[in-house]
Parts: structure tokens; sequence; C-alpha cells
């Protein structure tokens, strides 16, 4: 009877794995957008009710524009890497919030919130689409979902399939890895891998959409400096920032206008 259970455990486990197109990894994802986007969306809207947006502003308005470029590259990126249709289920959305806190996240589905914090450390338009792209590509490449999918693996110890978020357990998993409502402070940060693959996609985005990469290394360098402000950093508590972070992005900087120039894209701003 075990074997049974556990063959099982291991189909599933193989049927909820799919390659992720920006990584290039098989990956194990125990938690389909069907599952995970309407809780997403509920809670974005639910968020965006009980804290102060910004609307009609020139940043308002960079913020939107700068997401809807990011959205289109990657949209570009995926059509011509052969995943048309691949963001069929997100729905973008960008909203700048009015508060002090150094934050910036997307859930999943595009769902994505700046605050007025962060504005000077990106120091405009540019340093904007680094954040974006960085935050993006976290969503892009399912790293809240996986990041569940391992939690929720321990926790009843064993590999599962398509697990619905009416179950207690995978909601508690979901609150704890995306905040609930106005507490996007109880996020838990992201793995260094997975900060590491989403500096590399989020650069590419970036340049895709004509902003220019170097640009990454600057902002990253600022974000570090500002870590030792008295103000408490929550971006840099979910994104610690360190010196192999930054030559990284200086190293890869290169090939993210390399990969733009495939698309088209020669100039960046
Ligand atoms: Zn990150």
């Amino acid at each position: 009877m075990k074997k049974i259970i556990l063959i099982l455990a291991i189909f599933i486990g193989v049927s909820a794995c799919k390659t992720n197109p920006f990584t290039g990894k098989k990956m194990l994802n125990a938690f389909p957008n069907s599952q995970i986007f309407p809780t997403a969306f509920a809670q974005y809207d639910q968020f965006l009710t009980e804290n102060k947006t910004v609307e009609n502003t020139a940043d308002s308005r960079m913020i939107t524009t700068v997401g809807q470029k990011i959205a289109s590259a990657a949209e570009r990126w995926l059509t011509a890497n052969g995943y048309p249709g691949y963001l069929n289920d997100y729905k973008w959305e960008y909203n700048l919030v009015q508060d002090e806190t150094v934050n910036a996240w997307c859930m999943p589905g595009g769902k994505i919130v700046f605050y007025t914090g962060i504005l000077p450390i990106c120091q405009g338009e540019t340093g904007v689409a680094v954040v974006m792209g960085h935050e993006v590509a976290h969503a892009l490449a399912d790293h809240g979902a996986q990041r569940m999918t391992a939690s929720y693996g321990q926790q009843i110890g064993a590999v599962v399939g398509n697990v619905a978020l009416k179950d207690e357990k995978a909601l508690g998993l979901f609150n704890q890895y995306y905040g609930v409502g106005s507490n996007v402070l109880g996020m838990l940060p992201f793995s260094r891998s997975h900060e590491t693959e989403a500096d590399k996609i989020g650069l590419q985005i970036m340049a895709i959409a004509g902003y220019n990469p170097d640009e990454a290394a600057e902002l990253w360098k600022r974000m570090k400096a500002n870590s030792g402000a008295s103000s408490t950093p929550e971006f840099m508590s979910t994104h610690p920032s360190n010196d192999t972070r930054i030559n990284n992005l200086t190293v890869w900087a290169p090939e993210a206008k390399a990969e733009a120039a495939k698309f088209g894209v020669t100039s960046f701003k």
C-alpha cells in the first residue's frame, strides 16, 4: 500500500513539473495559475482598498508606463521563444501607493505595487524599470509558487500536485509568502538562487523594454547604501543586496543588451 502511495506521489509530482521558459529549468509547482491567481487578485484588490493609491500624478503615470513596457517586453520575449499566450491568464495592473516604506512587489498574475518610499532610490524611470523588471521576473519564474510547493511538501511529508488554496494549510502558506491585505510586511524573503534568477531575467526584460541595464548595478548600490538608513528598508529585508549581486549585474548587462538587439532595441534610456 505504501508503495502505491509513493508511486502515486511521484506520478503527481511529475505531472506538476513543467519547464519554465524564463529559466529553462524543470520546476515543481503544486500550485497552478488557476489556483493561485484568483486568490492573488482578490488580495490585491483588498490591499488597494486598505491603502492610499496615488493617481494622476507624474509618478503614478511613470509607474504605469514602465509597467506596460516591461509587460510588453516579457510578452515579446515569450512569443519569440515559442511561448505565445503564456501570459494569457495575467491581468497586469500597476499601482503607486502613498507609503514611505521602501518597497515594491508583484503578486502572481502581474499585480504590481510600488510604494512612494522607493522612488527616491529609483531616481527616475530607468531605476523604476530595474525594480519592476526584477519583481515581475519573480512572478514570471513562479518563484512564489515554488516556495509554497517546497514548504507544503515539507509540512505534509509528500510531493503533491495541484493543491487547492481552499486547503487551510495552503492558504496559510500563500499568506506567508505573499502577505495578506495590508500586511505585506509579513512576506518571507526569496532564496538566493531565486534572487539571482530574478536579477538575470529582470535585466533582460528591462533591456528589451528599452531601459539601460547598466542602471541595475547602480540601483542596487543605492539600495545597499540606503540599508544603513534609520527608516525600515523593507525591500532590503526581502532582497539583501551584496557585492556579488552588484558584480553579477555588471557582468550581465552587456548580455542583456545583446538580447535586446535581437528585438531591434539598440538604444537605451
Ligand atoms: Zn527579489
